[in-house]
C-alpha cells in the first residue's frame, strides 16, 4: 500500500496547486508509515520531475505521452487508476483545482473509492478516516469519514503553505495501455489568456467593482496590481456589463480564488461575491461607504473614496519597495 499523488502541469511546468497536493499527500504517507509516488501525464521538465522530491515523494512515475499534452478526463482517468493500481495505492491525491476537479471523481468512481474535494485537514484515522472540508461556501466545515478502502482526496489550493526540503525521487517511466479511443474529446485549440499571473494561482489579487464607475477607470486597479505583482479580477457586474473579461469574474458564478491577499475596490460585498473569495487569508477593502457589507468580512478596512486611497496605496506600496 502506498499514496499516489496527480501532479498536472501546465507546459511542462508542475503547477503550484500540485506541489501542495505532493506535499500533503508525503504527509499523509509518513502519517500511515508508507511510501508516497507522484504521477505526471504528458511532457514535462526533467528539472520539474526531479523537484517533486523536494516536496516529499520518494518517485515520480511519468508518462510522457504526447497526446496527454492537453488534459483529456476520461484519458486521464484511466492512466491514474492504472498508476494506483500498479502502486497498490490505498489513497490517491489530487489538487482541487480544474484538473483534478474533473478527474479526481472520475478517479474515484472507477477506483470504487469514497471521495473528499477541497480537503482542508490531513486525515485524522483516531477514528476511521476523516477528512475536513469547507461547505456552503466557507460558512461551515464537514468532517467527513472516507469508509471504502481506497479512498480520494483532493485537496483545496492554497490551504497548505508548500515547505520544499532537499529530498530527491527517481523518475520512472510509466506506460500506460492507453489507445486513441480512450481520447472521448480532442482539443483543438488553445488560446492562452493574457496576464502575468493566473487567477486561480496568484498570491495577491485586486479587484474592482462598480463602484470604479466604469472600464476606463481600471488604470488604478492594474496600477496597484502591478506594483504587488498581483492578478486583478472583478465583481459580476463588472464583467457582465464588458468593463472586464468574464475570466476575471469571481464569486458563486466566477471563480473561486484563495489568495494570501485579496484587495477589494468598490466592490460592495454581497453574498453572491463572498462566495467567491471568503477563503482569502487577509481580505482588505476600500469602499466609501462605511456601511458597505464587505467590511464585516475584511479584516483591514479602508473608508474612502477608491480615487483618492487607491493611488495613494500605490505610491505607498512603491516607496516601501524601494
Ligand atoms: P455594487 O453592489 O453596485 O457596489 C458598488 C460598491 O462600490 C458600493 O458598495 C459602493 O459603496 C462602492 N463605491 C461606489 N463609489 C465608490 C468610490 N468612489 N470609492 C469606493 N467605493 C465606492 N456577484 C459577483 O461579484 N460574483 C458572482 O459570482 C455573482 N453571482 C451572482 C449569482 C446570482 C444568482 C445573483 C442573483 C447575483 C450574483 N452576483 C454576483 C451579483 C451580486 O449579488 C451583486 O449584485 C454584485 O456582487 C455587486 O457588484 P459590485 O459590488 O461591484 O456593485
Amino acid at each position: 500500500m502506498s499514496i499516489l499523488i496527480f501532479a498536472d502541469q501546465a507546459n511542462g511546468k508542475i503547477k503550484k496547486a500540485s506541489f501542495e497536493a505532493v506535499q500533503y499527500g508525503a504527509k499523509v504517507a509518513a502519517q500511515l508509515g508508507t511510501t508516497a509516488t507522484a504521477v505526471v501525464l504528458g511532457p514535462a521538465e526533467n528539472a520539474e520531475l526531479a523537484a517533486l522530491g523536494n516536496y516529499g515523494v520518494s518517485k515520480v512515475l511519468y508518462v510522457a505521452d504526447n497526446r496527454l499534452h492537453e488534459v483529456e478526463s476520461t484519458a486521464f482517468t484511466k492512466v491514474i487508476a492504472e498508476a494506483a493500481e500498479k502502486e497498490g495505492a490505498k489513497v490517491i491525491v489530487f489538487p482541487h483545482n480544474f484538473d483534478g476537479k474533473a478527474i479526481a471523481p472520475r478517479v474515484a468512481a472507477r477506483l470504487k473509492a469514497g471521495l473528499v474535494a477541497g480537503a482542508i485537514s490531513y486525515p485524522d484515522t483516531s477514528n476511521g478516516f476523516v477528512v475536513k472540508k469547507n461547505v456552503f461556501s466557507g460558512k461551515a466545515f464537514a468532517n467527513i469519514n472516507i469508509t471504502s478502502d481506497r479512498k480520494v482526496i483532493a485537496v483545496l489550493p492554497n490551504t497548505f503553505p508548500l515547505t520544499p526540503g532537499s529530498g530527491t525521487a527517481t523518475v520512472e517511466a510509466f506506460a500506460a495501455t492507453i489507445s486513441d479511443a480512450d481520447f472521448k474529446v480532442k482539443v483543438v485549440k488553445v488560446e492562452t489568456v493574457s496576464g502575468d499571473v493566473p487567477l486561480t494561482e496568484a498570491e495577491i489579487i485586486v479587484s474592482g467593482g462598480r463602484g470604479l464607475k466604469g472600464p476606463e477607470n481600471w488604470g488604478i486597479v492594474e496600477d496597484l496590481a502591478k506594483v504587488l505583482g498581483a492578478a486583478t479580477a472583478s465583481s459580476r457586474p463588472v464583467a457582465d456589463a464588458g468593463w472586464r473579461p468574464h475570466h476575471e469574474h469571481v464569486g458563486q458564478t466566477g471563480l473561486t480564488v484563495r489568495p494570501n491577499l485579496y484587495i477589494a475596490i468598490g466592490i460592495s460585498g454581497a453574498i453572491q461575491h463572498l462566495a467567491g473569495v471568503n477563503g482569502s487569508k487577509v481580505i482588505v477593502v476600500i469602499n466609501k461607504d462605511p456601511e458597505a457589507p464587505f467590511f464585516k468580512a475584511a479584516d483591514y478596512g479602508i473608508v474612502g473614496d477608491a480615487f483618492e486611497v487607491v493611488p495613494k496605496l500605490t505610491e505607498a506600496v512603491k516607496q516601501f519597495k524601494q
